[in-house]
């Protein structure tokens, strides 16, 4: 007897939902099985609930947005790039629009469009949902075939696409089931980890600056003085540390390290300026403008609020005038300023993780078709694999591209 679907794909999300929806359009007997009573929760929380889909680069830039695991996305960026995937949106009805930061996101500001975008090809492909449905366990069958089993019902299907994403924001339900799927099967997952996660402090001083976004600063995270990874951007000061776009880039090395507290996050708050030229702006600023309190010339580049705080990490006054800044008193502002130094503690962990660092080893994975090289007839996509990228739509266009590939090959 042949099986009841040609495929069963696991999770309704960004991966799962365009999987699903492309091996129906090609005919394939597809059945998406979500564990929530709803589909695609992330895509509605994602963007600060403006889903920001994909980055407006070619397929280089998203390549290198995933370190050295990028180049496992060659193929599934041939099939389903950025521009399609743009392409893809705005054919049901979803214009679109780029940021400065070259973020693309639905001109409504509503990442519900791009959800109901995706529900609506996926009814019109005539892919079966089933909702509030967990798959509990996959095996396959000696006769060729799955057994997918729920906590209702036993399935059969040819083959088994996993996109049941990573194990960060467990809320939503993502709880790491694939990885005991794909485990079941023989595949290796990599230590699995929190990334664009926001970080937690040690000084308590930070939490005094909460609510003040800085648009541009340099973050290196550094272990005895050796820097483990660096990245400019927006960061922004918070009751328990920092987080914004920069410190979400570089949490990936904060959590994947044994003893977080041992590190130490170097700010650069004016990356433009080159140092020497702070230097000097002080010293003429001292001089020309003596009477001006210190605090009023730093403000002249960085939030009043900041300054005051960089004023106190240096033992001065805010009040005192610009002409009493001595040179080492100088030194030492355009130190902080330049190198502040803010010792870490952590990150808040998998609950306010974005995505999940780690996961199915990419080599055990056919790249061209996203088919598991340990068990033919399985498939895997999305963020189950070993696969995080930086903030700026790069992560929801690799579960769209490896998505579609696996659904063309179901
Ligand atoms: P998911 O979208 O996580 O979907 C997995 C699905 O599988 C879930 O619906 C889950 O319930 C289901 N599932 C799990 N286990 C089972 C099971 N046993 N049985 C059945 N179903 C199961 N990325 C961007 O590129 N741009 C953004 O703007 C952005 N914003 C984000 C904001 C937040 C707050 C978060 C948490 C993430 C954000 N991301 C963003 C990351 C992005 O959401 C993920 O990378 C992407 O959703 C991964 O897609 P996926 O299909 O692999 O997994």
């Amino acid at each position: 007897m042949g099986a009841e679907w040609d495929a069963v794909v696991i999770g309704a999300g960004a991966a799962g939902l365009v999987a699903a929806a492309h091996a129906a359009e090609r005919g394939r007997r597809v059945l998406l099985l979500e564990k929530g009573r709803k589909p695609g929760v992330k895509i509605l929380m994602s963007g600060g609930t403006r889903c920001n889909i994909t980055h407006d680069c070619d397929a280089r830039g998203i390549i290198e947005a995933f370190g050295p695991n990028g180049k496992f996305l060659h193929s599934a960026l041939a099939a389903l790039g950025p521009r399609e995937v743009v392409a893809l949106f705005e054919a049901e009805g979803v214009a679109t629009k780029v940021e400065d930061t070259g973020k693309v996101f639905p001109v409504s500001d509503r990442a519900v469009d791009v959800l109901d975008a995706l529900l609506t090809r996926l009814r019109r492909s005539g892919a079966a949902l089933a909702t509030s449905e967990a798959v509990t366990g996959i095996a396959a069958q000696p006769e060729g075939g799955f057994r997918i089993v729920t906590a209702t019902r036993t399935l059969t299907a040819e083959k088994v696409l996993i996109t049941t994403g990573g194990k960060s924001y467990p809320g939503c339900g993502t709880t790491g089931d694939g990885y005991g799927f794909a485990a079941a099967f023989g595949h290796t997952v990599t230590a699995t980890r929190p990334a664009l996660v926001p970080l937690t402090v040690q000084p308590a001083w930070v939490a005094e600056l909460r609510g003040i976004t800085l648009p541009d600063v340099t973050l290196k995270v550094t272990e005895n003085g050796k820097v483990l990874t660096s990245r400019r951007g927006s960061t922004l000061f918070a009751h328990f540390g920092l987080t914004g776009p920069a410190p979400l880039d570089v949490s990936r090395s904060v959590s994947g390290h044994a003893s977080p507290a041992s590190l130490v996050l170097e700010v650069d708050l004016l990356p433009a300026e080159p140092e020497a030229h702070f230097d000097e702006y002080l010293r003429a600023e001292s001089l020309a403008s003596g009477k001006k309190q210190l605090a009023g010339v730093l403000a002249e580049k960085l939030p009043r609020r900041v300054c005051d705080q960089l004023l106190a990490l240096c033992g001065m006054p805010a009040e005192r005038k610009a002409a009493a800044l001595s040179k080492p008193d100088r030194q030492a502002l355009v130190a902080s300023v330049k190198r502040l130094r803010i010792p870490l503690r952590g990150t808040l962990g998998f609950e306010k993780a974005e995505v999940t660092a780690g996961g199915v080893s990419l080599g055990e994975v056919d790249s061209r078709t996203m088919q598991s090289k340990r068990q033919p007839g399985l498939y895997l996509a999305g963020e189950v694999l070993d696969l995080d990228g930086w903030i700026g739509g790069y992560n929801f266009q690799s579960a769209w591209s490896t998505g579609w590939l696996a659904g063309r090959n179901l």
